[in-house]
Formats: structure tokens, sequence, C-alpha cells
């Protein structure tokens, strides 16, 4: 029996989020004494093998195909799950990607199994050993617990960011096992003519370690200015919550929260955040929170570290001539 991740990459970049479901994977893996087992599908990606035993990985399956080159619907549903058919994993985790978000369910759905998506929690259960798959639900006033008790594999997606990977380990030894899968029966009715890659850099909020996030208390679009001058003394990046991209006051890629990023920085600097449900959801596992807020009763100062009741346009301003 084995814990099954799917590994993403893009052009031969493995994506942190795979990392960090092998960490995941590992410790349920080990709870169970299942084996953890990878798989990574693609074209001249061999090579990325070694890597994943040295994060955890017992095994890893792969398939080396030209057809698998760009991720296409049709070629990953018929690769994964050939794989998942001949290995008869116990648990499969992907990660909640745009990629992952659309295997996912195609393999869930071929396979005839159910699927637990966005889950922000993974637990063993102690008594018959299934899988406890733990998401927000109704909004994210409640979390609901879901099992899978008359299938397998138990299937749940992870959004980045919210498990832990493991330190490399490079004495670590595996198997490597290559599958081939035939794709001239693949139902394939679609054709990459171009891949173009977009220029603009994206800021990755995941994985900075120092997040300054602005709330609607940041009070307008040229205070956002102090803030990101404070983040540029401090090398780190500028997140918010949903109040301010609903604004228009900053871009809906450095949301964090339930429908934005799921961060977990070393240090996370709440500024002029109340502190609803959905925002926690997205940066409650910081290693460090400082909030800043006016309201002494804010919901966000029950998860802060450090608390600071005042006016928090004055408290950066004050922090910028300190610090430049
Ligand atoms: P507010 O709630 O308006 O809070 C502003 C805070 O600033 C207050 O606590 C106030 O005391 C303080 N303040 C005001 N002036 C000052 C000042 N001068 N100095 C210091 N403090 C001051 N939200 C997210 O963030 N991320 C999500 O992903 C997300 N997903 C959602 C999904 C669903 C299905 C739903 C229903 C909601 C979602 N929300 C999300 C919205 C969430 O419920 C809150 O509305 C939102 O987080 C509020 O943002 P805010 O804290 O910036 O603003």
């Amino acid at each position: 029996m084995s814990v099954m991740v799917f590994v993403e990459q893009r052009g031969g970049e493995l994506q942190n989020v795979s990392l960090e479901l092998l960490g995941k994977g590992r410790e349920l893996a080990d709870k169970i004494n299942n084996k953890l087992s990878a798989v990574l599908l693609g074209h001249n990606i061999e090579n990325l093998s070694e890597e994943l035993i040295q994060y955890g990985a017992d095994e890893v399956v792969y398939v080396e195909d030209e057809n698998l080159d760009v991720y296409l619907t049709s070629t990953y549903t018929k690769a994964f799950t050939e794989v998942i058919n001949k290995k008869n994993p116990n648990i499969v985790l992907v990660g909640a990607t745009t990629i992952g978000r659309d295997l996912a369910p195609r393999v869930s759905a071929t396979i005839e199994t159910g699927l637990t998506a966005d889950c922000t929690s993974l637990e063993i259960d102690e008594e018959n050993q299934g899988l406890l798959m733990t998401r927000p639900a109704f909004g994210g006033n409640i979390m609901a617990t879901i099992i899978c008790p008359n299938h397998r594999p138990q299937m749940s997606t992870v959004r980045p960011g919210v498990m832990k990977k493991l330190e490399k380990d490079i004495t670590r030894t595996g198997n490597i096992e290559k599958v081939d899968v035939d794709f001239s029966q693949c139902d394939n009715n679609v054709q990459v003519l171009k891949y173009v890659k977009e220029n603009i850099k994206k800021v990755n909020i995941e994985d900075a370690k120092v997040l300054i996030s602005a709330g609607r208390g940041v009070g307008s679009k040229e205070n956002m200015d102090a803030v990101y001058e404070l983040a540029d003394i401090l090398g780190a990046e500028v997140s918010a919550s949903r109040a301010v991209v609903d604004a228009g006051w900053i871009d809906k890629s450095r949301q964090v929260g339930q429908t934005g990023k799921t961060v977990r920085p070393d240090v996370y600097i709440a500024c002029g955040i109340s502190g609803a449900i959905q925002h926690l959801a997205g940066m409650e596992e910081s290693e460090y929170i400082i909030a800043i807020n006016n309201n002494s009763d804010a919901a966000i100062f029950e998860v802060a570290d450090l608390s600071l009741v005042g006016d928090v346009n004055k408290v950066i301003k004050n922090l910028v001539q300190e610090l430049a």
C-alpha cells in the first residue's frame, strides 16, 4: 500500500507544493506503514527523480514521453490514471494549483473515487487508519472533516503553502521505476501550437519570508505607498486582505486568505486587518504574527504574537523614519 503524491513540474522545474506534499505524505505514510510514492510525469524529467527521494519519497514512478511535454488534461489524466491503476495506492495527494485543480477531478472521476479539494489539514483516523481530510466549508464558517470510507484511493488536493516540506536529505535512497504509457489511443482533441511564457514579474507571496499585509484600515490606495516603502526597507513582500483587493488598491495575486493564497512566512505583519475567519485561514500558520489595529478587540489580535493598538498609518510612518 502506498501514499502517492502527484509531482508537478513545469518546464522541468519542480513546483514547491509537490515537495510540501511529500513532507505531509511522509508523515501519513509512516503512521499507516505505507510507502511514499512520487509520481512524475513529463518529458526529459527523469533527472528530477533523485531529488524527490531526497525530499522523502521511498519510490519514484515516472512516465517519460513527449506527449507529456506540456500539460494537457487528456494526456496527463491518461498517464496518471494508468499509474494509479497499476499501483493501487491507498491515498493520492495533488497540489491545488491550476494544473492540479484540473487534473485531480478528472482522475478521480475516471477511477471512480471521491476527491476532497483544498484541504487545510490531513490526518489519519486512529481507529480505522482512514484519511481525515479537513477543509473550510460554508464560506469558511466551519471546518468540515471529510472521509472516503468505501472507495480507494482517498484523494485530496492541498493548496501551495499549507504543508511543510522536509529538509533535503541527500543520503536517502529509493527505487526509481519507469512506466510506459501508450498515448496512441488517447482521446486528445487539443493541440498545443505554441507555448508563450508570461513575461511580467509575478510576485509569489507564498515564498516570502516577511510579509507586510495591508487591510482596509490602511485607508486609501495612496496610503499603500508607505506600506511598500516599509516593505522595501525590511526586504519584505506586500500582501493584502480581500477588502484591499476588492477596493482595487492591490492586485489579486497578493491576496491572502480562503479565496486568495495560503502563506506561512517567518513574519506576518497585519496592518489594519480585522482578522475575519476567511483571512485567518490563509495566514494563521505564520511563524510570528505582528498585528497593528486601532481596535483593541479586533479578532486579529487573537492570533497575534505581538499586538500594537494604534493608527496603522502613524505606526508605519514611524517605522519608516526609524529604520530608513
Ligand atoms: P475590515 O474588516 O474592514 O477591517 C479593517 C480593520 O482595520 C478593522 O479591524 C479596523 O479596526 C482597522 N482599522 C481601521 N482604521 C484603522 C487605522 N487607522 N489604524 C489601524 N487599524 C484601523 N478576506 C480575505 O482577506 N481573504 C480572503 O481570501 C477572503 N475570502 C473570503 C471568502 C468568502 C466566501 C467570504 C464570504 C469572505 C471572504 N473574505 C476574505 C472577506 C472577509 O470576510 C473580510 O471581509 C475581509 O478579510 C476584511 O478585510 P479587512 O480586515 O482588510 O477589512
